[in-house]
């Protein structure tokens, strides 16, 4: 009964040439695939829209966000749809051990937004968020900035299609996803000197961060650095690596992230000449091999 129903709207009903019983069942089998997928898909959107966010998970997330200088309840409708969504993906995909509640709106969405500390990324000039992972800090800050267009890259392609199908379902048209290693791009002309913003939360220690980026921002741009508290010897090691490549660390601003108190600081990178030719070096050589190690 099944297969003669699906096989109909497949074309192979009566009054079409004969179909031997084996591609019936053959076809009647894809389509019952196809319609399996397209319940998963259903019911991951109902999931997605569904989920609640707990009254004091949105409380939190409103006075976390004030001593930022951030006022988040026209936005919290998006919140709480990013907020389902990395839940229900976490079950497909090893996107976040961050799950409950109070420390995926601390540690992620707070913890995001820390970026927009000290100015650095007012206005509306493109950026990169380079090891972006499950889209942090792409995605908060996509929900807060809509006129801020951001490219979410990181080397793992299952994390972006994360990030691109949740921007989508978030309705967020200022994000874009691509696949990429940061050392591919920094040899890629279409990249190299190309960007004027850069941020990475959470990536690597500051020579590391710095051979990534640097290469692929123009004269004058920022790399916006995320980092918890950093120490002198992270600090000078930044500072030798970016006269290597080009740059400058010429600021970090220091703050404590509101209710937890931790210590945070941003280190701020300054293109001010080309990079030598001879960087980013292979695919996976900065991290194995930092320009400077502070070990
Ligand atoms: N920024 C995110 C993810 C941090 S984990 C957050 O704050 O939650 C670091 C991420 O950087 C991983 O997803 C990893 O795949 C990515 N990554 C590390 N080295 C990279 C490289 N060379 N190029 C692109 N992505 C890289």
């Amino acid at each position: 009964m099944f297969h003669v129903k699906l096989s109909k709207a497949n074309g192979g009903g009566f009054d079409n040439p004969p179909v031997s019983r084996e591609t019936i069942g053959h076809v009647g089998f894809v389509d019952f695939l196809g319609a399996a997928a397209s319940v998963c898909a259903a019911l991951r959107t109902f999931t997605v829209w569904s989920k609640p966010v707990t009254p004091e998970g949105e409380a939190l997330l409103l006075s976390a966000a004030l001593p930022l200088g951030l006022d988040l309840q026209p936005h919290m409708m998006v919140f709480r749809q990013l907020q389902a969504a990395l839940l229900e993906g976490n079950t497909r995909i090893n996107l976040t051990s961050i799950t409950a509640e109070r420390e995926i709106i601390l540690k992620h969405f707070i913890d995001s937004l820390g970026c927009l500390q000290g100015g650095w990324l007012n206005g509306s000039t493109p950026l990169v968020d380079l090891g972006t992972g499950a889209g942090f800090p792409a995605l908060p800050l996509a929900i807060i900035k809509p006129e801020l267009p951001i490219l979410a890259v990181d080397a793992t392609a299952k994390k972006i299609e994360f990030v691109t199908r949740t921007a989508q379902t978030l309705k967020l048209g200022n994000v874009r996803g691509l696949a990429a290693r940061a050392e591919e791009l920094g040899r890629n002309a279409a990249h190299r000197g190309q960007h004027d913003r850069v941020v990475m939360r959470a990536v690597a220690a500051l020579p590391v961060l710095a051979e990534l980026a640097l290469p692929l921002l123009r004269e004058g741009g920022l790399l916006i650095a995320q980092k918890g508290q950093l120490s002198d010897a992270e600090y000078q090691a930044g500072r030798e690596a970016a006269e290597m490549l080009g740059g400058e660390l010429f600021h970090v601003e220091h703050y404590h992230l509101p209710v937890s108190n931790d210590a945070r600081s941003i280190a701020i990178f300054r293109k001010i000449r080309a990079t030598p030719e001879l960087y980013p070096r292979r695919s996976g050589v900065p991290n194995k091999k930092p320009l400077v190690d502070n070990s």
